[in-house]
């Protein structure tokens, strides 16, 4: 499966300790990120991760053109919720395209563990069929 992450930079912490956690699980898959998300997840865990632009360059986009071609199977994308900060990633694009492509998406750490563990066990094949 293809996951990408993305985390605001309040979030980023969070999604380390998050990689870290299951990290086992995420190294059998595919890992993309945004560039700064993605930099520090790697360092962290040692995972492969392949980085687009930082979020206020674009990186956000590349995602999205990529779940727009059926190239990412989950998102997980930790967002700040109080703070908002206009140079970081939108959510309400990244959002419609998961709505449209099904795609499931974690805006939480809650979310994030239940689709993990639904990973794990399989309840997401659906989508490499669908693919094919
Ligand atoms: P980053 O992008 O991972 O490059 O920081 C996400 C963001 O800008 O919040």
């Amino acid at each position: 499966m293809n996951i990408a992450l993305i985390a605001h930079d309040s979030k980023k912490e969070l999604m380390v300790q998050f990689c870290i956690a299951y990290c086992g699980i995420l190294s059998r898959h595919e890992l993309c990120a945004t560039g700064t998300t993605g930099k520090l997840v790697a360092e962290a865990t040692g995972l492969h991760i392949q980085r687009f632009l930082s979020g206020s360059q674009g990186g956000d986009q590349q995602i999205a053109a990529r779940m727009s071609c059926n190239e990412i199977d989950i998102l997980i994308f930790f967002r700040d919720p109080i703070n908002i900060n206009y140079q970081e990633p939108n959510e309400t694009q990244l959002l419609r395209l998961c709505d449209v492509h099904n795609i499931p998406i974690a805006t939480n750490i809650a979310t994030a563990e239940a689709l993990i563990h639904a990973l794990e066990r399989g309840d997401l094949d659906w989508r490499e069929i669908v693919k094919d």
